[in-house]
């Protein structure tokens, strides 16, 4: 069986164990580092969400396969500066790092004046690791209030668990979150965890590393 094929089935599989539907959940497959051509076998298999972290790298391979796929779907997964905001507003269809009232405000007025309207997920640190972006844990609701004053359509939380840490509290953790921001969409679980995510009520998983094989980031 193929990758594509296999992640599906474990998706399928947890969301099965839990009385979920498979439908439920949307898998983001992250390309960052993956040239167009490991990327357009995913697209001719029918995949259309997709992930990225740099906007630059996502501007240079983009919007030549969205020519050939006008219906692909392309997720910012990764920070993202003021500076980038317009080519990023322009380039994505979804922004899942929204972490700090200066970037929601920029984001806002560059949708207004491009006529985009971005569905968008808070981005929560919910290790509170200081190299990490995302807004910390006690934050989180009241960043996404702030959103909504702004016109933001924000859908959802993301998070990404400390490496070293047993990921199901911080997925458990961030479930709670969103029903006290009174959002629905819970983006979480990468390659070792996604089937684990599924369970604890994962709406979107962004899986690089089980589609692709091992990034190598000695090319870039
Ligand atoms: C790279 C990345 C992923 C995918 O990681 P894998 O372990 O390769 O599945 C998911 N989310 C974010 C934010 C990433 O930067």
């Amino acid at each position: 069986m193929d990758k594509l094929a296999q992640v599906k089935s474990e998706i399928a599989k947890a969301a099965e164990y839990c009385g979920r539907k498979a439908d439920d959940v949307t898998l983001v497959a992250v390309s960052k580092t993956r040239p167009a051509d490991e990327i357009l076998p995913l697209l001719r298999a029918g995949h259309r969400v997709f992930g990225e972290n740099r906007v630059q790298e996502a501007a240079e391979k983009f919007p030549a396969l969205r020519e050939r796929y006008p219906d692909l779907k392309l997720h910012l997964i990764g920070g993202l500066q003021t500076n980038k905001v317009r080519e990023a507003v322009a380039l994505f269809d979804v922004i899942e790092s929204v972490d700090r009232v200066e970037l929601a405000e920029k984001l806002a007025a560059e949708m207004k004046r491009q006529g985009r309207d971005l569905p968008c997920f808070v981005q929560v640190n919910t290790g509170e690791e200081p190299q990490k972006g995302g807004v910390s844990p006690r934050g989180a609701v009241a960043l996404v209030d702030r959103c909504r004053k702004l016109g933001l359509n924000v859908v959802g939380l993301m998070c990404i668990p400390p490496a070293d840490d047993e990921p199901s509290p911080h997925f458990a953790f961030l479930k709670k979150l969103a029903r006290q921001a009174g959002v629905r969409e819970l983006s979480m679980g990468m390659s070792a965890d996604y089937p684990l995510a599924v369970q604890q009520g994962a709406t979107f998983v962004r899986v690089g590393t089980a589609l692709f094989g091992a990034r190598d980031y000695s090319k870039k």
